[in-house]
């Protein structure tokens, strides 16, 4: 999705969580062998350096990776209110990525000294200096020639093609590993015809199972800060006191401030709706704790029509996130030619049960929207309403090249991560997940790299 080296980790709110072991355990038990919680765990400790002093020693993290995980340097001072918060709720304070992911945490985040670690921070510049490590930037990859091992890709208006000797490795995520698979032939059978582009492989799951994270936005609760709390320090996330020359020299000259910290998830909570069963420690939403309100800047984020009354107010907010979506969309061509974005049919809703875990009864926040006021407020309808009116995607695409047995027809792709019935291609991406995990997907996408390179290197030394 992101055109940059390093994909959407170079741009994401770099949250660093893994999931939920059961997750994991489901995709095993889908029949692909190695995926069990237990033994993707250590591939999630392989890349990790975890700076965290408390968890440190814990044996669910690692010290001495490439991916540096920290807490977000600064912390506004409502975050501690919001943590106690979850507690007075009766969740206690967990490690959400080590034994219990049911409760809340300060944000554990893909950062290095404060500052973003991206893919490519982390994995590329410390590979940079090999001599078998090529990178060709500003290029687009057009199609994957199968039957020849060849990758033809352009940058700029020059074509140039690339063959692999052993094979080719797809990770262009779960929008567009698909679209390329489909515009070299590889896809649903009916609908490659209806494109005019010549089959390789009916392969009818490719584009298929795409699911996502869908969030509720507009939860926000405006506050009085504490006056024993100012001492001149913004009690929230306010942008008029927090992006101010002073606060632009302090993290430039000082490396600190309120600029190092990430507003729109803080901390964190994974809790049960009603529908999730209390005792099983799978959490069916994710509560992202956030320092400011989303549409209290003034229209600079997140702008909706009839939500921007109150700019630059304190408050705080509550982002809601479905973790197990039952809904399923699509990704189809728009083009033959890869340049044109692919058709992306996300489906949010089409199952009411997402509707329903994602319908909380919150009551704090009046700023009504227009569209659903001739529902009774509160009322089931109206917060139904509000779900549909004010959702939007939190860009965890994945499962469109979804991995599973010879045995199911829409797998794409084997446990070893290699396209059925084409040699000397994999995917490694957030497109496998058979189903989407309960929780941010870049640490399981970069796990499932750790553990794809793990294959592919005792593949090939034992050849
Ligand atoms: C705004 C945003 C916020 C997010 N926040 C978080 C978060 O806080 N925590 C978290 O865990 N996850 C977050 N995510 C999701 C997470 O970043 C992704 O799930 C993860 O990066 C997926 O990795 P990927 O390798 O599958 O795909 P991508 O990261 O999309 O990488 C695919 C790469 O392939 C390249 N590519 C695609 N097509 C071609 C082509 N034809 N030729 C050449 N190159 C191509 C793209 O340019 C890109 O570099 C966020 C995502 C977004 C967009």
């Amino acid at each position: 999705m992101s055109k940059v080296l390093g994909g959407c980790s170079v741009l994401n709110a770099m949250l660093y969580v893994r999931g939920n072991r059961k997750d994991y355990d489901e995709w095993e038990q889908l029949g692909n062998p190695g995926w069990d919680y237990k033994s993707v765990l250590p591939y999630f400790k392989k890349s990790e350096d975890i700076r965290i002093e408390e968890l440190k020693n814990s044996p669910y993290h690692n010290t001495g990776g490439h991916l540096t995980v920290e807490h977000f340097r600064y912390r506004t001072p409502i975050t501690n209110y919001l943590i106690k918060a979850g507690q007075d709720m009766g969740y206690d304070i967990v490690d959400i990525n080590g034994p219990t992911q049911t409760g809340f945490t300060f944000s554990q985040a893909t950062i290095r000294n404060g500052l973003r670690c991206s893919t490519a921070k982390a994995f590329l510049r410390s590979a940079s200096k090999r001599t078998n490590l090529h990178v060709s930037v500003l290029s687009t990859a057009e199609k994957i020639l199968v039957r020849i091992g060849d990758v033809q890709f352009r940058v700029g208006s020059k074509l140039h093609k690339v063959n692999a000797n052993r094979e080719i490795i797809l990770s262009a995520g779960a929008i567009q590993s698909p679209q390329l698979l489909m515009v070299s032939g590889i896809g649903p059978k009916d609908h490659l015809k209806e494109m005019g582009i010549p089959l390789v492989q009916d392969a009818p799951g490719v584009g298929e199972n795409l699911q996502d994270h869908v969030i509720i936005g507009g939860m926000n609760y405006l506050i009085d800060p504490p006056k024993d709390c100012m001492n001149n320090e913004p009690f929230t996330f306010n942008l008029l006191q927090t992006i101010t020359p002073y606060t632009i020299t302090e993290f430039a000259v000082n490396h600190t401030g309120t600029l190092y910290s990430m507003p729109y998830c803080e901390a964190m909570g994974f809790i049960n709706s009603k529908y999730a069963d209390e005792s099983a420690d799978y959490p069916d939403l994710h509560i992202a704790l956030a320092s400011t309100g989303d549409h209290m800047g003034g229209g600079v984020f997140m702008k909706r029509p009839g939500k921007e009354i109150i700019p630059y107010a304190d408050a705080y907010g509550a982002i809601s996130y479905l973790l197990r979506p039952r809904s399923k969309g699509y990704i189809k061509l728009r083009s033959r030619n890869v340049h044109r974005h692919p058709i992306i049919v996300a489906n949010y809703f089409q199952d009411p049960h997402d509707l329903n875990v994602l319908q909380l009864n919150a009551r704090a926040d009046l700023n009504s929207i227009p569209q659903c006021l001739s529902l009774p407020f509160p009322s089931d309808d109206y917060w139904r309403c509000y779900v549909r009116f004010y959702s939007m995607s939190i860009f965890h695409q994945s499962g469109t090249c979804k991995m599973g047995p010879a045995a199911d027809p829409m797998a794409v792709v084997d446990s070893r991560l290699k396209v059925y019935g084409i040699s000397g291609l994999r995917v490694v991406d957030a497109s496998i997940m058979p189903n989407i995990v309960s929780g941010n997907t870049n640490a399981p996408t970069i796990m499932i790299a750790e553990k794809a390179a793990d294959m592919i290197t005792k593949e090939w030394k034992m050849c």
